[in-house]
Parts: C-alpha cells; structure tokens; sequence
C-alpha cells in the first residue's frame, strides 16, 4: 500500500512539528513520575495528567481526568493491597467520530523507573537534552516519548480536519512499573474500544505478545549455631547452614530452566522460553553463626500457552513448588525442613494477540508506509495491552519507536536512556496513519 494524499498530508504536518513534539516529551520527562512504592506520595503526575488533558481537550476531545476509588479497585487483578490513587489521577480523552467507525485507543503509562545511579548519568534525568539527534532523559524511551507521540497523532488529525468515523481515545495511565494497577483503573472505568495501540519502544515492531510472570520468597530453614565450634550432625542437634543449602534450591531452579529451554511446546514465536531464576538473596544474623534462613525471591518468567484456565499463573507457581521439593528431597535436612514459597498476590498475565486481528495488519502496514517497517514480535517482560486485551476485550498491540541500542539492548530503564528524534516522529505518523485506517477517515 502507499500513503493516500489524505495521509501524506497528515505525516508532513507531523513532520513539521518536529520540534514541538520533541517540547512534548522534554516537558513530559520534566515532570517526576518516578514509579513508586506502596504508601509513597504522589509526585507529579496530577500535573502530567492535566497537561496532557489540556492538550486534548484542545483538539475537541471530551474529557475524564479522575483519581481512581481505592476502595472500589480493592481486590480488582493487578492491584496489590493497600494501593490507593490519591494525587495519581488517570485519564480518557475521546474524541468522537463522525460514527460507524472501528474506535481506537492510544495507550501509554506515565510512571517512569528510578532515575538511580543519577550520577552515572551524562546530563540530568529530568533535564531532556538532544544530543546526535536523540533525545535523553528518564522515560525518553519508556515510554513518555511514546506518548508524547500518541498525543501529536491525535492532534494533527484534529487540526487537519481529518474526520475519522470511530473514536479515537487517548488514555494514559499510572503505575505500570510497579504493579499493572493503572491500566486496572481505566478498565473499570469502562474504557472499551475494538483495538488498541501501546506506544511502548517498539523500534517500530507489532507486539502481540508477551510473558507472563510470578515472584515468591523461597524460605530455605537452617539452624543456628555457633560458627567457629564444631558442630555435630543436624540429627544430633547440630547447626545447618541455610546458606548453603539454599545452594541446593538455587540448582533445582536453574535445572528447572534448562528443562523448559528443551521441553517441547514452550517455544513460540515472538517470545524466550520461560525461565525462573533467583533476584535476592537475604540470609545470615551474625558473622559468628550459623545463619538460621535463608530467602530467595524467586522471578518465574512464563508463556502463554502455561497459563492455567483463567490465563493466569497458578499451573506455573504449582509446577515450580512440586519441582523445588521434589529436587531438594534428595538432600536429609531439606526432606525433613522442606523450603517453602510465599508467592507475592499480584502476579502478570501473559498476552497473546491473533495475528488476524484488523488492528495488527492496519499497523503493519502504516508503518511500512512511512517508512519504518517492523516485524510481528513480542515482550518477555509485561506491558499494559495485556490489561487492556484480557479485561477490556481491547486487542491491545504494543507499537513505538526504537527502543534498543545497536547492540540489540533495550534502551527502557537504563541509565542515559534516550530515544531517537527521527523515530519519535515516525512513530507519530505511523500512529496517525494506522488510526486513519482503522477508525475510517472520510
Ligand atoms: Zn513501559
């Protein structure tokens, strides 16, 4: 396909507010939104949330900016107790078609990680600087460029009288670093729409996937005792080393791991096998004694396909806690004071999109179109579309700009974090594109 004369228009417009949108994300990045967590106060997030409304509601969009019910979110997926949103509004602006037109939403979180080691870093975090024509600071990448993207799309379509027959809906939310709580929110709040688009940095692919995950503390027991005195057998009384024996339970994850990297049918096509391995080690009471436990906080990375019935984790947590004791038996002491897993409430959900859905072909295209084609792919970490699909019914593709560095790494929480300018406006006219396809331009 090639661009319309229509779309052509639209992608120069875009491409002439080049700097403008470069001010966006600079102004998006000066304001602190740093992930936080539980019982921390809000940063600045009402005021990003009202500048972007301001935006919108400029372009003829209606509307919602809202702090989410604590109350009413309790117990809802992805909301970990005693989460509340006071200070952390979230926000829907729709702007309506002409009607009978497929409605879009342009999705995207704008809590950013940590900005530490801050003194590793070249310039200031939240001082956005170009520099080679990409453009640095915290969130650059992940993901307020992407969002400062979204929002030109949408505001070059307005300006340039385009009509387009659906809704298109920008809805950006907070707490997607930390917890998937936000993109919870705008669900009930009723966000509906057949497609949507994350402008997660992509580097221009179509996500249509990504893995899920569960965290757990492995409690491996020991028995204090004097360090420097002989101790006798554990059968006897003696002190057992819990460190030591976590060694056993770090050999059973990492045995776990090679067994899915062979097991047939955990491959897929878009996404790393699944993978468990150990993140924290907390263990030891005094440098003179035996240490009495040892924790583990386990990361277990699965696909789609181990979902259990309800798309979530429990096959997968089961599987790791029956292979985790059925390994560790091998050894007297752990037979007999066996590990045990507190596996943290909130664990993410895998995605998987049909690639025939409209909105993954509608994307592929466009952005072939301006220029930039991307391949099908997905995450293995997380992203809000898998909220959006799962409990909205909104096919949710992750589309955006570059993302990863020359060496394939991913630019997303890194120190010196930037994203280049060239993609951030390819992106926005890859969006503004697809959203002229897809919701019908007239
Ligand atoms: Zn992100």
């Amino acid at each position: 396909m090639a661009l319309s004369d229509v779309e052509r228009g639209v992608c120069d417009a875009i491409g002439e507010r080049r700097d403008e949108l470069v001010a966006l994300a600079a102004e998006l990045i000066a304001l602190d939104t740093t992930a936080r967590t539980i019982g921390e106060p809000a940063r600045q997030e009402a005021a990003l949330q009202e500048l972007l409304a301001g935006r919108l509601r400029a372009t003829g969009a209606e509307i919602d900016l809202w702090e989410p019910d604590a109350e009413q979110l309790r117990g809802k997926p992805l909301v970990p107790p005693g989460l509340d949103f006071a200070g952390r509004p979230q926000l829907i602006a729709r702007r309506r078609g002409s009607g009978g037109g497929r409605s879009l939403v342009f999705n995207g979180h704008i809590d950013a990680v940590s900005i530490e080691p801050r003194e590793r870093w070249t310039s200031d975090p939240f001082a956005a600087e170009v520099r080679d024509g990409r453009l640095y600071g915290r969130g650059s990448c992940d993901m307020k460029g992407g969002i400062a993207a979204m929002v030109l799309a949408a505001e070059v379509l307005a300006s340039s009288g385009v009509e387009l027959a659906g809704d298109l809906i920008v809805a950006t939310n907070t707490d997607e670093e930390s917890s998937g709580a936000g993109g919870t929110a705008l669900v009930e709040r009723g966000l509906r729409a057949d497609a949507g688009i994350v402008t997660e940095a992509t580097g221009f692919d179509v996500w249509v996937a990504c893995r899920g995950s569960e965290y757990g503390v492995v409690r491996i027991p020991g028995r204090p005792g004097h360090a420097e005195v002989r101790q006798p057998d554990w059968r006897d009384g003696g002190a057992v080393n819990a460190i030591e024996k976590a060694t056993v339970v770090i050999d059973a994850m990492r045995s776990l791991r090679a067994e899915w990297a062979a097991r047939d049918g955990l491959d897929h096509p878009y996404l790393s096998r699944p993978a468990l391995l150990p993140t924290v080690a907390a263990a030891g009471e005094w440098p003179v004694t035996y240490p009495a436990a040892c924790d583990l906080t386990v990361a277990v990375m699965y696909v789609p396909r181990q979902a259990d019935a309800g798309g979530w984790g429990a096959d997968v947590r089961r599987e790791v806690e029956e292979w985790i004791a059925r390994e560790t038996a091998a050894d007297d002491w752990l037979a007999e004071h066996p590990p045990t897993i507190d596996w943290w409430p909130n664990g993410v959900m895998p995605l998987e999109i049909p690639s025939t859905e409209p909105i993954v072909g509608v994307m592929s295209e466009a952005t072939a179109d301006v220029g930039r084609p991307g391949a099908l792919g997905g995450l293995d970490s997380w992203y809000d579309g898998a909220t959006l699909t799962r409990f909205a019914g909104i096919p949710s593709i992750g589309y955006g700009p570059p993302g990863f560095d020359a060496d394939g790494l991913s630019l997303a929480h890194m120190v010196d974090e930037y994203v280049p300018v060239d993609g951030l406006v390819a992106c926005a006219q890859g969006l503004a594109v697809a959203a002229m396809r897809y919701c019908a331009a007239t």
